[in-house]
C-alpha cells in the first residue's frame, strides 16, 4: 500500500536549480514510488547558514517504501550529489527532508516526522501550500495557519 509523502528539497552550491531538477528525477525513479506533484522552484536566503541563496522545492510522491527506507533512499541521493558535512549548517550541495509521510507521526533516533521545522520555514511551508493549500499537518492542524509566521522570510518563486 502506498503513502503520500512530501519531500523538501534544497540546494545552494554550484548549479542549484539543475541539482534540484536532478533530485526530483531521482525521487521519481525510486523503487515502488511515483511522483505525484512538484512545486515551483523557489529562491530563498540562507537561514542559520551562509553562502549563496538556496533553490528549494517540495514534491509529493506516492511510495510503498516505509519511512526509514525512504530516509535511506534520500540519503543515498544526497550522497550521489557529493554532499559534505564539514560543520553544522554548512552550505550543501543537496538536502532532502521528509516533511510529511501520510498522516504518520514518527519519532525515532534517525527520523522525526512531520519534520520539526516544516512550519517555521518559508522554504518548506510555501511550496507545500502551493501543492495543497488545505493540507493538514498531523498534530498541528492546517498548514496555512503558519504562513503569517514565515511572512518575514524572503522567498521568490522562479518560473511557473
Ligand atoms: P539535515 O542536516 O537537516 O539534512 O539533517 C540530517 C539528519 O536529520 C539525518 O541524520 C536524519 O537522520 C535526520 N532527520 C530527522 N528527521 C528527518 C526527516 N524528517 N527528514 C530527513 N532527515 C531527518
Amino acid at each position: 500500500m502506498s503513502v503520500l509523502s512530501y519531500i523538501g528539497i534544497g540546494a545552494n552550491l554550484g548549479d542549484a536549480s539543475t541539482t534540484v531538477q536532478q533530485a526530483i528525477a531521482k525521487l521519481a525513479a525510486l523503487p515502488a514510488t511515483a511522483l505525484r506533484a512538484q512545486s515551483s522552484l523557489f529562491r530563498t536566503t540562507p537561514i542559520d547558514s551562509h553562502g549563496d541563496d538556496y533553490i528549494n522545492a517540495v514534491v509529493c510522491i506516492a511510495t510503498a517504501l516505509d519511512a526509514h527506507e525512504l530516509l535511506l533512499a534520500l540519503q543515498a541521493i544526497e550522497a550521489e550529489h557529493g554532499r559534505e558535512r564539514p560543520y553544522i549548517n554548512a552550505p550543501r550541495t543537496l538536502d532532502l527532508d521528509i516533511l510529511l509521510y501520510g498522516d504518520h507521526r514518527i519519532e525515532s533516533e534517525t527520523l522525526t516526522v512531520p519534520h520539526p521545522r516544516l512550519t517555521q520555514r518559508a522554504f518548506t511551508l510555501i511550496p507545500l501550500l502551493q501543492l495543497d493549500p488545505f493540507i493538514s499537518i498531523p498534530g498541528k492542524g492546517s498548514a496555512h495557519q503558519f504562513a503569517p509566521g514565515v511572512a518575514d522570510q524572503a522567498i521568490t518563486r522562479i518560473g511557473a
